[in-house]
């Protein structure tokens, strides 16, 4: 073990951000200090779960309903997909599977990597991790893109032959399985990756 008992244990407050001794209260804001965010990891651990189930619902129901003079027609993202593609909009089509699969099961996957490296201690490179974890950050702010997409997707079945179409129960799953992992980015204290390390040396 090292002993670094003399030099000042030094800690960064959640709420005003001021870097300060170790101390029960920030002496700047009052807020309570902690080394690490509490249950950090449970809680985005919980909110990673949250999102996976919802990703179920997501892509079984249906997330447009077009109404022709058969009457209704229900799509999901993936026949949806194929709707497009069949139609020759290979373009919108790929732009919908990135943005609608692609990139959100993307997320969720990176973020249980790193979740699992933490709690499970795994050999993985800490590295590339946080890299990993800045790009799911930085995707984050795009998530808007991913509802639009339905948007796309409602608008171009609209111009087809069909009278109209509506976004349908999947879409709020959809925009659910967004925000709960875009929280469970947010929950995660990336210094915990790093204690990993500290650990090992320390062993
Ligand atoms: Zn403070």
């Amino acid at each position: 073990m090292n002993n670094n008992s003399e030099s000042p244990q030094l800690v960064l407050c959640n709420a005003c951000r001021l870097t300060t001794e170790l101390a029960e209260c920030c002496p700047r804001c009052g807020s309570r200090l902690h080394q690490r965010k509490p249950y950090s990891l449970q809680i985005s651990a919980a909110l990673l779960l949250t999102a996976l189930f919802l990703l179920f619902p997501a892509n079984a129901l249906p997330i447009t309903q077009t109404v022709n003079q058969g009457g209704n027609a229900y799509d999901t993202i993936l026949s949806g997909i194929g709707f497009l593609f069949r139609s020759g909009m290979h373009g919108i089509g790929l732009i919908v599977f990135v943005a609608s699969i692609l990139v959100p099961v993307g997320k969720i996957i990176g973020l249980g990597v790193i979740l699992a490296t933490i709690a499970l201690r795994l050999p993985l490179s800490k590295r590339q991790l946080t890299t990993a974890f800045h790009i799911i950050e930085f995707i984050g702010r795009w998530s808007m893109l991913d509802l639009f997409v339905i948007a796309i997707m409602v608008s171009v079945i609209n111009i087809g032959q069909l009278l109209f179409a509506l976004p349908a129960p999947a879409a709020t799953y959809f925009a659910l399985v967004i925000l709960f992992t875009q929280l469970a980015a947010q929950q995660l204290d990336t210094r915990l990756l790093w204690d990993l390390e500290k650990d090992k040396n320390e062993q």
